[in-house]
């Protein structure tokens, strides 16, 4: 398919969909009619049962390792190649690998900040000139609370998410008049592989200090990534939304 003309549906880029948020971002807006590419690491499987979960044609997984500029950029062209345009982009792509500061390696600190931080740099590069010409696009990256407030044993992610703020408030300012927006959602903790992780105690710690007493669930998150994109938040850049129930407040 390569439908170029103006009322073929958005189409949205989300790195990392095959599981957890992002994949809770696809259905979401596969489910508002968008058509949806999404690229993944590894998990073959899960990213080809998401894709066969939606019309034909209207979710196109791709696998390609978001720390390898070429690689996404390859994405980026095989995405409109498929639709026939690109409208917005979600940095939802990232990885943790807790460990104390005493101990935190090297190898540690730079597999999150690239995974994460670079990454992201990456995908926004490979969409930027597409957006200028065009004069709009969407871009959420997924920080997280890790990024406003301090975590123990979380240096090397609170660096790469408060980096990914400064990111989204710099390229907001720098592009909001050629129609391009850029925001950020900071999730508190969210059900998802990532916090299954997490150690019984650490989890009773974290649930006493959300107000809402519970963790938060992948459509929570996704509906707002939803809205970002949308012209319902046509007047809104360089914002960076918590959905935390309630941690920040
Ligand atoms: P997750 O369940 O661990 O899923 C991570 C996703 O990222 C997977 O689809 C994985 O692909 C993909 N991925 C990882 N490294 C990649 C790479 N180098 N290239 C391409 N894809 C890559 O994580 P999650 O909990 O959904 O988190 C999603 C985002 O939200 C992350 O940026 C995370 O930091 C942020 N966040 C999460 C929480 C939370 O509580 N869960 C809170 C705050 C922020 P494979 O399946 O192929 O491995």
């Amino acid at each position: 398919m390569n439908d170029l003309t103006p009322s073929a549906p958005q189409t949205i880029l989300v790195t990392g969909g095959s599981r957890g948020l992002g994949a809770a971002m696809v259905m979401d807006l596969a489910a508002r009619g968008r058509n949806v590419c999404f690229t993944y690491l590894s998990s073959h499987s899960q990213a080809e049962q998401l894709a066969s979960s939606s019309k034909p044609g209207q979710v196109l997984p791709v696998c390609a390792d978001g720390r390898d500029a070429s690689a996404i950029e390859q994405a980026v062209k095989r995405c409109v190649e498929h639709f026939g345009r690109l409208d917005g982009l979600v940095n939802n792509a990232g990885i943790t690998q807790d460990r104390s500061a005493l101990a935190m390696t090297a190898e540690q600190w730079h597999a999150v900040i690239d995974g994460n931080l670079h990454s992201a740099f990456h995908a926004c590069q490979a969409v930027l000139p597409l957006f200028v010409e065009q004069g709009h696009g969407a871009i959420v990256n997924m920080a997280s609370v890790s990024g406003l407030i301090g975590v123990p044993g979380q240096a090397n992610y609170g660096a790469s998410k408060a980096g990914l703020i400064g990111m989204t408030r710099s390229m907001a300012v720098e592009f909001a008049s050629r129609g391009v927006r850029c925001n950020a959602v900071a999730p508190g903790f969210i059900d998802t592989d990532m916090t299954r992780k997490l150690n019984e105690r650490r989890v009773a710690q974290m649930l006493e200090r959300i107000p809402m007493r519970r963790f938060g669930n992948g459509k929570e998150v996704a509906r707002v990534v939803a809205f970002l994109l949308s012209d319902d938040a046509a007047y809104l850049t360089g914002q960076v939304l918590a959905v935390d129930g309630g941690l920040l407040a």
